[in-house]
């Protein structure tokens, strides 16, 4: 089994040790313009003290930037005379996808976040995938992957985690969220979780949360700000940094119930009826979808499910039969 193999990845950093190291994953990358190339992950390690080892990822797709422009100001601006523990951080975890300014890997075509737990000698993305389930996750108590939309999707700026088994770990899990301060904080039930690094964080016993903090393939000033001051507070919560979690804004606890995402049933242009962030009624279109090819016809609507807010919507004027179009969110009964 892959998990229990161990990586075949150098890296340059000692995460033994104490202070802070700048450094990389070198990842064998043979190819016509480089015969003995390799990928140079970028990590960073800062450590000092007593205290719990906090992992943060971004770049797990590449075209998702709010997490990755977090990681690396943090990256830079952490002392470690300030920290009490252990900060990994990897910013640009699918490097070619970041390059790339893409979900997936051009070289492999290797979505990261459908290769855990990878494998020591598969593709690119399966070997980085492999270093993050043997080397780093064992090490970490909490895990914390960023994402957005990418170029497909845009969502309010929210922290997510998922429904727990464990109530204890449930509730550190919901403290945590409640402590990054997002705009949503949303419990998800995610559509496809074969693969991902949540469920081998999780599967591990790790804390583990995630984001979905804007999208479009961009970035707007208040969203990043979102992911810094989310960052920085879970390093607070736990006791990492000194201080207490402080946010501008309360946040919206929230989750998808059954039924919250809607498809899209044909090919065509998307016509949206909606802002992200608006409230909508079950029944109500929330959009409708012309065929580009054919005038004649009349547009096909696409209907809210439920009542709730647009959580989460295609943002791409092309779709295809089977696209997600809307996530809705509903407020959640504590
Ligand atoms: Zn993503």
């Amino acid at each position: 089994m892959p998990r229990n193999e161990p990586s075949l990845i150098p890296t340059n950093v000692d995460f033994e040790r104490g202070g802070k190291q700048f450094g990389h994953l070198a990842v064998p990358h043979s190819r016509n313009e480089s015969a003995w190339g390799s990928l140079l992950v970028p990590i960073v390690c800062i450590r000092n003290g007593e205290g719990p080892t906090i992992l943060f990822t971004a770049g797990n797709h590449g075209d998702e930037y709010e997490g990755q422009v977090a990681l690396h100001k943090l990256a830079r601006e952490l002392s470690p005379d300030d920290v009490s523990g252990r900060v990994i951080i990897m910013p640009a975890l699918n490097l070619p996808a970041v390059r790339g300014a893409a979900r997936i890997s051009p070289i492999d075509g290797g979505n990261m976040n459908r290769s855990f737990p990878g494998h020591p000698r598969g593709t690119l993305t399966q070997r980085v995938a492999h270093f993050v389930t043997v080397e780093l996750l064992p090490r970490a108590d909490i895990v914390v992957d960023m994402h957005s939309g990418g170029k497909s999707l845009d969502f309010v700026p929210s922290a997510i985690m998922h429904d727990l088994d464990d109530r204890k770990r449930f509730d550190t899990t919901l403290a945590a969220l409640k402590a990054f301060g997002a705009p949503v904080s949303l419990i998800l039930k995610e559509l496809d979780s074969i693969g991902m690094l949540d469920t081998e964080a999780e599967e591990m016993g790790k804390i583990f949360i995630s984001t979905e903090l804007g999208g479009a393939g961009t970035m707007s000033p208040r969203s990043v700000a979102i992911a810094e001051t989310g960052v920085r507070n879970l390093l607070r919560h736990f006791g990492v940094l000194p201080g207490e979690p402080s946010s501008e804004t309360p946040t919206r606890m929230m989750d998808t119930p059954d039924g919250a995402f809607v498809k899209s049933e044909v090919n065509g242009i998307y016509e949206p009826f909606y802002a992200l962030g608006d409230e909508v009624k079950a029944g109500e279109p929330l959009g409708q979808i012309h065929d580009f090819e054919r005038p004649e016809m009349e547009a096909v609507q696409a209907f809210a499910p439920i009542d709730g807010m647009l959580f989460c919507r295609h943002v791409a004027g092309l779709t295809t039969r089977g696209d997600s179009l809307a996530v809705i969110a509903v407020d959640r009964a504590e």
